[in-house]
């Protein structure tokens, strides 16, 4: 009998993140303060993030320690199942072992509660009794409403006013946890009220979203704080917590990944899965290959430029080398939400420069026919941004197929799909359609930003 899944009890969760910085041949470039196009110090971040997220996102130590207070919460789902997709190999027909980190089964049903938790833990730790944040489909707003329940904090959402009208079941389960969750632009702050002004019936924007929750923060450095779900460097490193397990789980399915898989949109999932097991190949030298997948519409890791830019839309965070489309660029309305995002964070950029991982571009069709098939042959409906990295492990498969090669292959999946069925909707509707920017629309914004490289 085949084993479907490797388990690890919660005594074998892991202790330490792990930090690839520390082990990279190239650093990534420091980011720059917007104004002074100077390394950003320490002090000008304290008024916006907890000071144990900023160390952490300076550090170069490899390994940091999980305090005990967040491995607690973890429990409630982790350990998460690593899962041999029997079903999916059958399906294509392919002699690849197939295998993915099921990291659906979180309480906010994504992988967003990793960095979540340990996010709210530090704010607590320093005093912090609110934290600001900005969400566009509620993935992020809702993993940050269930951490901060945990630790007692007042948790505010600015969610752009189109989704908080069109999605209400994120915006429930947020309200659910405790969390304010407001339509953006709010009466709240300067930078809602002045979009109000300006249009009463304004639909909001993220960039718009992140000036009021960035303003919140600014204006109540007493007990206030802001938080993001992706991107930066400290992210990154919480979301490890799934690769360190996986690489144990591995090892229990008596397997080795030749390709290791994760969808893309600011990075947090890819590499959460994946430095672990690049570590090996960085300093054990194994050869294996790490593959971002994007979607079409935003391709900035496939067709971006690397180059100094904002982490955000509206400009408010320094600027990170990175490979981006420009922060003016505008993706597309396609189904995966959390995958609409300009630009990369500086160390997966920096490694995809240095050839250590590679990135490939998907079409949203071709992503929902796989998240199908896989929802028939393992029985969990994936999120529309998972789906990105079952197409591409799909794809690997049937090239093992016809190659006639038993390759192993490891994806990451992000996050379950009950609430996103829209978009299951209107594929099956055969109203889905595909949109590939031309050129001239990526040189347009890429052309507007300053040349700092
Ligand atoms: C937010 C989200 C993503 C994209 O964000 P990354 O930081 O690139 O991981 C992918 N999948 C799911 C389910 C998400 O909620």
């Amino acid at each position: 009998m085949n084993t479907k899944k490797f388990c690890l009890t919660e005594r074998q969760m892991p202790t330490q993140w792990y930090n690839i910085v520390a082990d990279m041949p190239h650093r990534p470039l420091p980011p720059l303060h917007p104004a002074t196009r100077q390394p950003v110090t320490r002090e000008q971040m304290t008024a916006i993030f907890a000071e144990e997220l900023i160390d952490q996102e300076m550090s170069v130590e490899r390994f940091i320690d999980i305090p005990e207070e967040v491995q607690e919460i973890y429990r409630i789902w982790r350990p998460t199942p690593l899962v041999r997709a029997t079903g999916l190999e059958k399906a294509l027909g392919t002699p690849a072992r197939i295998y993915f980190k099921n990291e659906s089964v979180s309480p906010a049903g994504s992988h967003k509660p990793n960095t979540a938790v340990p996010q709210a833990y530090y704010n607590y730790k320093q005093g912090i009794r609110r934290l600001t944040t900005e969400t566009g489909a509620g993935q992020w707003g809702s993993a940050i409403a269930f951490a901060g329940r945990h630790f007692g904090l007042d948790v505010e959402v600015y969610m752009v006013k189109v989704s908080y009208e069109q999605k209400p079941y994120r915006r429930l389960m947020m309200q659910t946890w405790g969390a304010q969750c407001f339509p953006s632009p709010s009466s709240r702050t300067a930078s809602g009220r002045a979009a109000l002004k300006r249009d009463p019936d304004c639909p909001g924007s993220l960039g718009l979203a992140i000036s009021e929750a960035v303003e919140m923060a600014l204006q109540h450095p007493e007990d206030t704080r802001y938080c993001l779900g992706s991107v930066l460097n400290h992210v990154l490193l919480h979301q490890t917590v799934i690769g360190e397990e996986a690489v144990v789980q591995m090892e229990m399915a008596d397997a080795e990944p030749d390709v290791v898989i994760g969808c893309f949109g600011g990075g947090s999932n890819f590499a959460g899965l994946s430095f672990p097991f690049l570590r090996k190949k960085l300093v054990e030298g194994k050869q294996m290959r790490v593959v971002a997948v994007e979607p079409a519409s935003c391709p900035k890791l496939t067709r971006g430029t690397f180059q100094y830019d904002f982490g955000d839309v509206a400009g408010f965070t320094p600027l990170i080398p990175m490979y981006t489309l420009g922060h003016d660029f505008q993706p597309s309305e396609i189904h995966a939400g959390g995958l609409r995002y300009h630009g990369a964070g500086a160390i997966v950029s920096q490694l995809l420069k240095d050839s250590l991982v590679e990135a490939c571009a998907i079409p949203q069709t071709e992503t929902l026919a796989a998240g199908i098939l896989f929802a028939k042959a393992e029985g969990i409906i994936p999120a529309p941004e998972s789906t990105h990295a079952i197409a591409a492990a799909c794809r690997e498969a049937l090239r093992a197929k016809e190659e006639g090669c038993a390759k192993t292959i490891l994806f990451n999946l992000s996050g379950n799909g009950v609430i996103d069925l829209y978009a299951y909707e209107q594929y099956l509707a055969g109203a889905l359609k595909d949109y590939t920017p031309g050129d001239d629309e990526i040189r347009r914004t890429v052309d507007m930003l300053d040349r700092i490289l």
